[in-house]
């Protein structure tokens, strides 16, 4: 198996740009709005989370939605808007792809392909993304095990792409007290069977706003590779995620946080 340890003991360092290195000795954070919504909604989002320290802008143009009555993002209109937001700010970007069309798309356009936990177990997308040859941020299914996780990571790897970023974002159990059961413990357990990268969702992970900030600095604590958070310059008016989205200045103070936990451990 080639995400194992015993086929590569050396940490894997994926680099989605120029400087932007996950798995290294910096922990990195991929910050952005759930959705994008509109030019000023995006543009304003990256400058807050550049500002802030950010190394990447995320944000989806094609949304897996529970319901296909929700917004389901602006599609290739998102992707030029996301591009247009990188080169206004020199953050890298990374979206999602649901399938193999929208993933030739979000190449073009990106420099990270974003697999999200609804697609963790779509084999042929994940074999096509192997194909492309960009970086692959795969976020683990809410019903998947760290196995699961690490075979669909094998797909990708198998078709010649060595560049997979894991990410746990919480789990589906019993409690309904938070969205998901953020599995912190993925983290140190993924880091022993693996060499590749391991982030976390804090956003997804709670889906509840005022645990994002304990469970992101909870995750560097725990060791991982770097932190995926959701923030909105007004989250009360997002189209999809406003209650886990972190106003602007919260994200700040996160961000300066995280940087003191990393420089302690
Ligand atoms: C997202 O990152 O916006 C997303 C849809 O995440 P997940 O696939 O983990 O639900
Ligand atoms: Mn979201």
């Amino acid at each position: 198996r080639q995400a194992s340890r015993e086929w590569k003991n050396e940490n894997t360092i994926v680099e989605i740009a120029p400087g932007v290195r996950v798995g290294g000795s910096d922990v990195v954070v991929f910050a952005g709005p759930c959705s994008v919504e509109s030019e000023a909604q995006i543009l304003a989002s990256a400058h807050a989370v550049r500002n802030a320290g950010a190394h990447a802008l995320r944000g989806g143009a094609f949304k897996p939605r529970s319901s296909p009555y929700a917004f389901q993002g602006l599609g290739l209109e998102g992707l030029k808007l996301l591009a247009l937001a990188r080169n206004e700010t020199g953050l890298a970007i990374v979206t999602e792809a649901m399938d193999e069309r929208g993933a030739d798309l979000v190449a073009e356009y990106a420099d990270c392909i974003q697999i999200g936990a609804r697609n963790m177990q779509n084999y042929s997308l994940l074999r096509h993304v192997g194909k492309l040859g960009k970086p692959v941020l795969l976020k683990r299914g809410m019903a998947a095990t760290i196995n699961d996780l690490l075979l669909s990571a094998e797909y990708v790897l198998s078709e010649g792409n060595p560049n997979v970023i894991l990410c746990e974002r919480g789990v589906r159990t019993f409690d309904s007290a938070t969205r998901n059961l953020f599995d912190l413990t993925a983290i140190p357990v993924v880091q022993k069977l693996s060499h590749l990268p391991i982030m976390a969702d804090p956003s997804h992970g709670t889906g509840l706003r005022d645990k994002v900030t304990p469970m992101a600095r909870a995750a560097v604590a725990a060791g991982a590779d770097g932190i995926l958070v959701e923030v909105h310059p007004t989250p009360d008016k997002a189209l999809s995620d406003g209650a886990q989205s972190l106003y602007p200045e919260q994200f700040t103070e996160l961000v300066r946080q995280l940087r003191l936990i990393a420089g302690a451990i």
